[in-house]
C-alpha cells in the first residue's frame, strides 16, 4: 500500500573520532513533519546538535521525541547529552543498559527495545532486530515498506566492521549476518559511510572475509604452533602497521580465537594457542 505521508529516512554523517578510514558516524532521521525518530546521536560535541537541527529543518521533519541507540559506543550514544532539550525517550537494548547510561550521563533514564518489537513512527512500522556481534545489545532497524535496513556498526560502507572483545563476539556476529541476509533489503544504512546499495554482496563480502581470516589463523597455527595472539597478528599483518592499529587488529585476532575455541578447533595454554588434533 502506497501512503503519501512524506515519510523519509535521512542519513546524516556527523564528524566523530572513529576508526579510520571513517571520520564520521551516521545518524538517521526517520519520519515526517508530524513525528520523527532519531537513530544514533553521534559524538558528544556541539556540532552534533547543529547538524541534526539543520537536517530537521532542511527536510521539514518534526523534532524527534525518541532516540534509538544502535549501541553504546562513544561515537554513537553520548551525543544524547547535546539533545536534552528535545526531552527525548532514549531507547537501547537491555544488554547495554549500563553502558548506555554511562555513555549518556547525566541523562539517567533509558527504555528498552528488543527483538521483534514494532516501533511506530509517522504511521510507518519499524521492526526492531536484536543483532549482536559488534556489541552484545546491538539494535538493527528494518523498515519493510522501504526495504531499508539500518545496521548500526554490523555493516560499514567500506571494508569490514571491527569485531573484538570485550564487546564484540565473532560467533554472534556471523549468526547475525546470516540472519540479516534473510531480510528483503534494497539498501543498508551503515554505521559509517554512504548508503550500501548492494546489500547482499556487502554482507557476503564481510562473511567471506571473516571466514578467510579464520582459515588463515588455523593454517598459521598448524604450521607454527603454539602461537600467541601478538605473534599471530604479526603474521597476519606482516607489514609494519601503526601501534594503535596493531592493538585493534590484535583484538580482532582474539575474537577469532575465542570463536575457534568455542567451536572446538583451538585450545589455549597460558598465552599460547594451538590447533586441537
Ligand atoms: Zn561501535
Amino acid at each position: 500500500m502506497q501512503r503519501n505521508n512524506n515519510f523519509k529516512i535521512i542519513r546524516i554523517p556527523i564528524p566523530s573520532p572513529t576508526l579510520l578510514p571513517f571520520t564520521a558516524t551516521n545518524s538517521y532521521l526517520i519520519g515526517n513533519d508530524q513525528e520523527s525518530v532519531l537513530v544514533d546521536a553521534g559524538y558528544d560535541q556541539q556540532e552534533t546538535k547543529i547538524e541534526l537541527e539543520q537536517a530537521i529543518k532542511e527536510y521539514s521533519l518534526a523534532t524527534p521525541k525518541s532516540i534509538i541507540l544502535t549501541h553504546s559506543h562513544p561515537d554513537h550514544a553520548p551525543g544524547v547529552r547535546q539533545l536534552m532539550d528535545w526531552s527525548p525517550t532514549v531507547y537501547c537494548h537491555q544488554l547495554e543498559k549500563q553502558a548506555t547510561l554511562t555513555a549518556i550521563s547525566p541523562w539517567n533514564t533509558v527504555s528498552f527495545l528488543t527483538d521483534g518489537d514494532i516501533f511506530k513512527v509517522a504511521d510507518e512500522e519499524i521492526t526492531i532486530i536484536h543483532a549482536p556481534g559488534h556489541s552484545p545489545g546491538q539494535l538493527n532497524l528494518y523498515i519493510p515498506s522501504q526495504q531499508i535496513l539500518i545496521a548500526g556498526d554490523n555493516i560499514v560502507a567500506e571494508g569490514t566492521s571491527w569485531i573484538g572483545p570485550p564487546d564484540g563476539d565473532m560467533s554472534d556476529y556471523l549468526q547475525t549476518l546470516q540472519r540479516l541476509k534473510e531480510l528483503t533489503v534494497s539498501k543498508i544504512g551503515p554505521g559509517h559511510g554512504e548508503w550500501v546499495l548492494h546489500p547482499y554482496e556487502q554482507i557476503d563480502f564481510v562473511i567471506n572475509r571473516r571466514l578467510e581470516r579464520e582459515g588463515q589463523i588455523k593454517s598459521l597455527l598448524k604450521e607454527h604452533q603454539p602461537l600467541s595472539t601478538t605473534r599471530l597478528t604479526e603474521m597476519i599483518y606482516p607489514e609494519n602497521i601503526h601501534p594503535s592499529i596493531f592493538e585493534v587488529a590484535k583484538r580482532t585476532t582474539e575474537a577469532h580465537l575465542i570463536k575457534l575455541i568455542n567451536d572446538g578447533f583451538v585450545a589455549q595454554q597460558d598465552s599460547n594457542y594451538y590447533l586441537k588434533s
